[in-house]
C-alpha cells in the first residue's frame, strides 16, 4: 500500500478503527514507525516440519512432555462435526503424511468445518500426543501449504491488547516494515557497524519481526542490544555535556577540622574518594558523582567530608535517605560531630507532629539555616525551601520513586549531587546504569573487618545444617533464612497458546523446586530444637513485618525465614548465620547484598548457600560466591557468567531511561560487546558533541527524544 508512512498514525492502516488503534497504543503503538518496536515476545519454529513418524517417536520416548510441533499434513477424510452437548461441539477428521496418519480434533469451533476439505495440505502447529497408539492434535493452529504457498519459517507471537490477533499484528509489522524499507536509514554509523561486525537496522528489524532462520534471528537480536547500550550511553554523554555547562558554586574548605574529630583514620579508598569529591565541587559547574561501596565500606564519612566542606563555604547540604530508619541513623551519627565543629543541624522526616515539621520546614529557609539539613522525601514536600543548597546527597537513591527522583533534581538545580550507593555495577555497566556520571569506589573495607565464611552446600547437608541453625541460636546468635518465593506455586503456565520459546535468552535448565518462606517456616519450626523461627514476606501488612522484625532484633526468635525484602539498614549485629535456599536463583550480586547482613558484629559469622543445582554455570557462580568477597569482583563475575540482565532489571530498580528498556541488551550473552558500544558512543560524541553533523542526524533524533522521555520521569 503506498502513501503509508511511519509518521502516519495507525488508523490509516487497513482496518484499524479507533477500538484497534486504542489497543495498539497500549502496545506502544500509536504511529506506523511504533509497530516496528513492539517486538514479538516469542517465536514458533513453525519451519521446523517434522513427520509423523518422528513425531511418534518423540511421543514414545517422553510422553507427556507436551512441546508443539509442526506437521504439514494432507487431509484424508471430511471433517465430522458433532455437536456433544448443548453449546460444546467437536470436529474431528484425519490427516497424512508419507509416514503416518493423525487424528486432528477441534473442540467448539463448528466453523473449522469449511476450512478443512479432502486433499487439502496444512501446516500445523500444536501439542501432539498417542492416545490409543494414535497421534492426536487438539485444536491445533493451522495453514493453508503446498504448492505455491510461502509460509513463515519462524513465526512471531506479539504481545497483544483486546482485540488483536496475531496474523493481523504480523501483517500490520509488515506495513511498517515495508514503509520504512524505503524511508529508514541507520542510525549507527557504518564503520561501527562494521567494526562490530553488526547488521544494518533493517536487516536487525526485518529478522527480528519475521525472522529467515535462527541464524538471522540472533544477529538481529545482536544488533538490537548493541543498539540499545549505543543510543542510551550517547544520551548519558550529551545529558553530561548539557549538566556541566550550568554553573554551580565554587566550594572550597579546608576539611582538617572535621577529619581530626574522626575516631579512626579514613581508609584509603575514603581519601580518594573525598579528593576526587573536594576537587569536582571546587569547580563552578556541579558535581555528578556517585560513591559506591559495600555495606560497611563507611560511605558516611565520605558523605560527611562533603557535608563538611559545603557547611563550611557557607552553603546549605542536603542528605535524603530513602527510609527513615536510615535518616534517623544519619541524623544520629553526624549531628553531633557536625555541632561540635559549630554547625547546625535539621531532621526532617515523616513521622515528625504536624507543628514540628512546620518548624522544621521555616526554619531551613534563611541567613541562620541550619547548614546540615537530612531527612527522607519529606525533604521534596513543597513547603521545604532550601537557603543556599550547594550539595545534595542522596543515600541509595534507586530506592526512590521515579517522581521523588524528578522533584529531587528540580529541588538541587544548580548544587552539587552526590549519589551513594550500596550496589557494586560493573565498570562497563555504570555508564548504561548510572548514566555519565563520574564515580568513586570504595574497594577497601575499613580495617578489622571479618570475612563471611561462604560454603555451598546441597540438600544432603540438612541435618547437619538444622544443627548448626540450633547451634548458633544456643550460643545468643541469630540466623536469616532467605527463601526465593513466598508461596509454593505452579511452575509450569500450561497455556494452550503458549509455545516454543526461542527468545534470545540463554535457555535455563531445569532448577530444583523452589523452596517457599511459609511453608518452609512451618517446616522450621518443627525440626529445630532450639531456635524460635519468625517469618517477614513482602505481601505481610506493615504492622505485621514491624512485629516479625522487631521479634528478630530483640532475640524473641532467633531464625528469621524471609523472601529477599529485609530492610536494607536494618542492623542486627547479634545476626551471625545467613542460610540463603535455592542460592541458584538469585543474581550474584542479590547473594552479596544478603550476606552483607551478617558478619557486622564481633563474632564470626557464616553464609550458607543451599542449592542442588546441577547446571553448570549456576554451580560455577555459586563457587565465586565462595571465593570472592569483594562486592565488585563479585558483579563482573556476575556479569561475565550471566549477562547483564540481571543489572538491568534487578526487581526494576535500574530503570532509568524511560523508553529504553534495555530487551535486548539484557539478554545478552557477550558481554564485551556492551563496552564496545559504551565506547562507540563515547567516541562519536566527543566528536561530533552536539550530534549535529548530517551523517547523524538520524542518531539525534533518537538520542533527543530519549532524552526528552528521561527528563519527565528520573534523573
Ligand atoms: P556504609 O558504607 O554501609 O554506609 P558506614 O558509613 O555506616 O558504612 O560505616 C560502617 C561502619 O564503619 C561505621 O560504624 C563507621 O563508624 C565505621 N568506619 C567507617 N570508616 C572507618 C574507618 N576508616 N576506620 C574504621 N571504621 C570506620
Ligand atoms: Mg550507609
Amino acid at each position: 500500500m503506498s502513501g503509508i508512512r511511519l509518521t502516519s498514525p495507525v488508523t490509516e492502516l487497513r482496518g484499524i478503527g479507533p477500538a484497534k488503534a486504542a489497543a495498539l497504543q497500549k502496545l506502544g503503538a500509536a504511529k506506523v514507525g511504533d509497530l516496528l518496536r513492539v517486538f514479538p515476545r516469542a517465536y514458533q519454529n513453525r519451519g521446523d516440519v517434522k513427520t509423523l513418524a518422528e513425531v511418534g517417536e518423540i511421543c514414545r520416548s517422553s510422553p507427556g512432555t507436551g512441546l508443539p510441533v509442526s506437521l504439514e499434513l494432507t487431509v484424508a477424510s471430511e471433517a465430522r462435526l458433532a455437536n456433544i452437548r448443548r453449546g460444546m461441539s467437536i470436529l474431528r477428521f484425519k490427516a497424512f503424511d508419507d509416514t503416518g496418519v493423525a487424528e486432528i480434533t477441534y473442540f467448539n469451533q463448528p466453523f473449522m468445518k469449511n476450512v478443512f476439505h479432502t486433499g487439502g495440505v496444512f501446516r500445523f502447529w500444536g501439542k501432539a500426543e498417542l492416545r490409543g497408539g494414535k497421534i492426536t492434535l487438539t485444536n491445533p493452529l493451522q495453514e493453508a501449504a503446498g504448492e505455491g504457498k510461502k509460509l513463515l519459517p519462524i513465526v512471531p507471537v506479539y504481545p497483544l491488547a483486546s482485540g488483536l490477533k496475531q496474523k493481523m499484528m504480523q501483517q500490520l509489522v509488515g506495513e511498517a516494515l515495508a514503509a520504512a524499507r524505503t524511508e529508514l536509514c541507520d542510525h549507527i554509523p557504518p564503520d561501527v557497524l562494521k567494526k562490530n561486525n553488526l547488521c544494518s537496522i533493517g536487516y536487525a528489524l526485518e529478522n527480528i519481526h519475521f525472522p529467515a532462520d535462527t541464524e538471522a534471528l540472533a544477529a538481529a537480536g545482536r544488533r538490537l542490544a548493541f543498539d540499545e547500550i549505543f543510543t542510551v550511553s550517547a544520551a548519558m554523554c550529551l545529558s553530561k555535556k548539557r549538566e556541566k555547562s550550568r554553573s554551580a558554586p565554587v566550594i572550597k574548605a579546608d576539611i582538617f577540622p572535621l577529619i581530626s574529630r574522626m575516631p579512626y583514620e579514613l581508609t584509603g579508598a575514603q581519601k580518594r574518594s573525598v579528593g576526587e569529591i573536594l576537587n569536582d565541587m571546587a569547580k563552578n559547574e556541579p558535581m555528578c558523582r556517585i560513591l559506591c561501596g559495600d555495606v560497611g565500606s563507611g560511605k558516611t564519612a565520605v558523605a560527611a567530608a562533603a557535608a563538611y566542606a559545603a557547611a563550611s563555604a557557607g552553603y546549605q547540604c542536603a542528605i535524603m535517605a530513602p527510609t527513615e530508619i536510615l535518616a534517623k541513623q544519619h541524623y544520629a551519627d553526624l549531628a553531633p560531630l557536625f555541632s561540635s565543629l559549630g554547625i547546625e543541624s535539621a531532621l526532617l522526616c515523616g513521622s515528625l507532629g504536624a507543628a514540628e515539621k512546620r518548624r522544621v520546614q521555616q526554619s531551613l529557609c534563611g541567613e541562620d539555616a541550619p547548614r546540615l539539613v537530612i531527612g527522607t522525601h519529606a525533604l521534596l514536600s513543597e513547603n521545604v525551601e532550601f537557603y543556599r543548597l550547594g550539595l545534595v546527597i542522596t543515600d541509595e537513591q534507586h530506592r526512590f520513586g521515579v517522581n521523588q527522583r524528578a522533584e529531587l533534581r528540580r529541588k538541587s538545580h544548580g548544587a552539587h549531587t552526590l549519589v551513594m550507593s550500596a550496589t557494586p555495577i560493573p565498570r562497563t555497566l555504570s555508564l548504561v546504569i548510572y548514566g555519565d556520571i563520574d564515580v568513586s569506589r570504595l574497594d577497601e573495607m575499613p580495617p578489622g573487618r571479618q570475612k563471611v565464611s561462604t560454603f555451598r552446600v546441597d540438600e544432603s547437608y540438612r541435618e547437619r545444617l538444622l544443627g548448626f541453625i540450633d547451634k548458633q541460636a544456643s550460643e545468643g546468635h541469630r540466623t536469616y533464612v532467605v527463601c526465593p518465593s513466598i508461596e509454593e506455586k505452579e511452575e509450569q503456565s500450561d497455556d494452550a497458546e503458549e509455545m516454543f520459546d526461542l527468545s534470545l535468552a540463554p535457555t535455563e535448565e531445569k532448577e530444583p523446586p523452589m523452596k517457599a518462606a511459609v511453608s518452609y517456616a512451618a517446616q522450621l519450626r518443627e525440626r529445630l530444637r532450639v531456635a524460635k523461627v519468625g517469618f517477614i514476606h513482602g505481601k505481610m501488612k506493615t504492622a505485621e513485618k514491624d512485629a516479625a522484625m522487631a521479634a528478630f532484633v530483640s532475640g524473641e526468635t532467633d531464625v528469621l525465614v524471609s523472601t529477599t525484602v529485609i530492610e536494607v539498614g536494618v542492623n542486627v549485629p547479634e545476626a551471625t548465620l545467613m542460610v540463603i535456599e535455592n542460592a541458584e536463583r538469585f543474581g550474584l550480586s542479590q547473594l552479596h547484598q544478603l550476606r552483607g547482613r551478617v558478619g557486622r558484629g564481633r563474632d564470626k559469622s557464616w553464609c550458607i548457600l543451599v542449592s542442588d543445582t546441577k547446571n553448570e554455570t549456576s554451580a560455577r557462580r555459586l563457587e565465586v560466591m565462595c571465593s570472592e568477597s569483594d562486592g565488585f569482583k563479585v558483579a563482573e563475575e556476575d556479569l561475565k557468567l550471566r549477562g547483564p540482565g540481571d543489572f538491568f532489571s534487578n526487581g526494576g530498580e535500574f530503570r532509568q531511561h524511560g523508553s529504553a528498556d534495555m530487551r535486548f541488551a539484557a539478554s545478552l550473552t557477550d558481554p564485551g560487546l556492551i563496552g564496545d558500544a559504551v565506547d562507540a558512543a563515547k567516541a562519536l560524541t566527543a566528536a561530533d558533541p552536539q550530534l549535529s553533523s548530517a551523517e547523524n542526524a538520524a542518531l539525534s533524533a533518537i538520542v533527543g527524544d530519549l532524552l526528552a522521555s528521561s527528563e519527565d520521569t528520573v534523573s
